[in-house]
């Protein structure tokens, strides 16, 4: 930021930051640079907390652990951390006080113009799946047509420092969560995409409408084109309620044969309806659908939606093809793991709601699945009931796992069950080893939990690992 010039705005303005994770540090840095007099608040008081404000007071920064509900005296504005919910005290007293609450994603969308130089526009990506997914797939498709992007917002790099960063981008592609979009008031993206809207961290945002509403914010101001799921009729009411600029047009993405301003699938191929000359007569291929990895069902939508950003942003359809191919997901989503006695076992730890694991399980025929958690105040039956007839058995492990066993009770009642009644990590290796019991030679053992992890884990990453160790040892024991 050396030479940057730095905006009056933020000189000697006090800012509170709410929060001693990744994006607060990275924003209260980000701001003390610009001449901000920061304070980061934290409810946490242990040895790593302690450890990484006093890093934070070589920056300027000033910290108060122990206390996270008071506003300091004289904040101008508050920066919030994602996981901070609405009705936190430190909200309701800078409400009190007259103060603005916003995120990281907002304070990067300000500070995106400040060294005067064009900003990159925003390709923005929400839904309750498929988001990082979506938005790597569509930063590989920039790449491939030549442009200088990142994958930013919700994953990667924190925003904040991207934006503020050396590196000069032609268009960045932005994962923001439902989180980040309630906090992100003025953010105005060149195009945007909610890939689904299914019930998730409703204990948050306190009801699904509010839910909705949030994702929903993603489409205010789009220029270019409000992309929308053709078979999830939430998305497209979110956008025919948006505010959008002038001559910005709504694209639906779908699994079917494309209408006229839409991306779809004929025949294995991916079309595009919608950026093309004459689209009441014309299609315009893009790739084929065995260039998407994996080429399940709903990944094919991810791809489409990706896809439909960067035509968008005007890139060409060879470009589209080769992006994709270039593409491999990140760990923990339909990775398979290994055959054994062929049997395949496919972690896909990151199916952390019932939306999730039913896109999963929609992707094999005969599963043996391994599902519980913590399950966010879900509700199982409608998985269950639109998965019993690929169910060859099913092993139930962690805190909640009895919600799953009471759906499969109701929808399920021949399916065979094996309720491990355990939370402890070792679980894991015991439940593949049932799972193998129960699966016959062409079966899928399917680890898609539906719920998050932390009952057992640190985190779905953790619980994909021990899933793959306990596979490996079976196969080695095996062998
Ligand atoms: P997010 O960033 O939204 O959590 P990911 O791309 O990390 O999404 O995928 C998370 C999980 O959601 C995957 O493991 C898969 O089970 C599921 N998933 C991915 N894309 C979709 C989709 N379009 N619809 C439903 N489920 C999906």
């Amino acid at each position: 930021m050396g030479s940057r010039q730095v905006s009056q705005s933020w000189q000697g303005m006090r800012i509170t930051v709410a929060g001693l994770g990744v994006s607060g540090v990275s924003a209260a840095r980000a701001l003390a640079g610009l001449g901000a007099v920061v304070t980061v608040v934290d409810g946490g008081d242990s040895a790593a907390h302690h450890e990484r404000a006093a890093e934070l007071a070589r920056h300027g920064v000033s910290v108060r652990l122990g206390d996270a509900d008071t506003l300091p005296e004289g904040t101008g504005l508050v920066v919030t951390s994602p996981g901070w919910k609405p009705d936190s005290p430190l909200f309701a007293a800078a409400a009190e006080a007259g103060v603005d609450v916003v995120g990281d994603v907002e304070i990067a969308w300000r500070l995106r113009d400040l060294d005067g130089r064009e900003p990159a526009p925003w390709l923005a990506v929400t839904g309750t799946n498929g988001k990082t997914t979506t938005t790597q797939m569509l930063a590989s498709i920039l790449r491939a047509a030549g442009l200088r992007t990142a994958a930013v917002g919700n994953i990667g790099t924190p925003i904040v420092d991207v934006v503020l960063g050396e590196e000069t981008y032609d268009v960045l592609a932005v994962e923001l969560s439902s989180y980040q979009l309630h906090w992100a008031p003025s953010l105005r993206a060149h195009s945007a995409a909610v890939l689904n809207l299914a019930p998730d961290h409703l204990d948050w945002h306190g009801s699904m409408e509010a839910y909705a509403a949030d994702k929903g914010r993603i489409y205010e101001g789009n220029t270019v084109a409000c992309v929308y799921n053709a078979a999830d009729p939430v998305t497209e009411a979110l956008v025919r309620e948006a505010d959008v600029e002038e001559g910005c047009r709504a694209i639906g993405f779908t699994l079917g044969t494309p209408g006229p301003s839409q991306l779809g699938v004929v025949e294995g191929i991916l079309v595009d309806r919608a950026f093309v000359a004459n689209r009441q007569k014309n299609a315009q291929e893009l790739a084929e659908v065995a260039d998407v990895t994996p080429a399940a069902p709903h990944n094919i939508a991810n791809a489409l939606a990706a896809a439909a950003l960067a035509r968008a942003f005007g890139v060409e359809p060879r470009a589209v093809r080769d992006g994709l191919r270039a593409f491999t997901p990140d760990a923990h989503r339909i990775a398979h793991v290994a055959d054994v006695d062929s049997v395949a076992y496919v972690d896909d730890s990151k199916a952390t709601n019932t939306h999730a694991a039913e896109a999963s399980l929609a992707s094999y025929d005969s599963i043996v699945w391994i599902a519980g958690g913590l399950a966010k105040g879900a509700s199982f039956d409608e998985l269950v009931r639109r998965s019993a007839e690929r169910l060859r058995g099913v092993v139930l492990i962690g805190a909640e796992r009895h919600l799953i066993a009471e759906a499969l009770a109701r929808h399920a009642p021949e399916v065979p069950v094996v309720d491990l009644d355990r939370t402890d990590t070792g679980a894991m290796s015991a439940a593949v080893r049932e799972a193998a019991g129960l699966a016959k030679p062409g079966d899928t053992v399917l680890l898609a939990p539906a719920c998050a992890s932390m009952d057992m884990f640190t985190n779905y990453n953790k619980r994909g690992e021990a899933f793959a160790e306990a596979v490996r040892e079976l196969a080695a024991e095996r062998a």
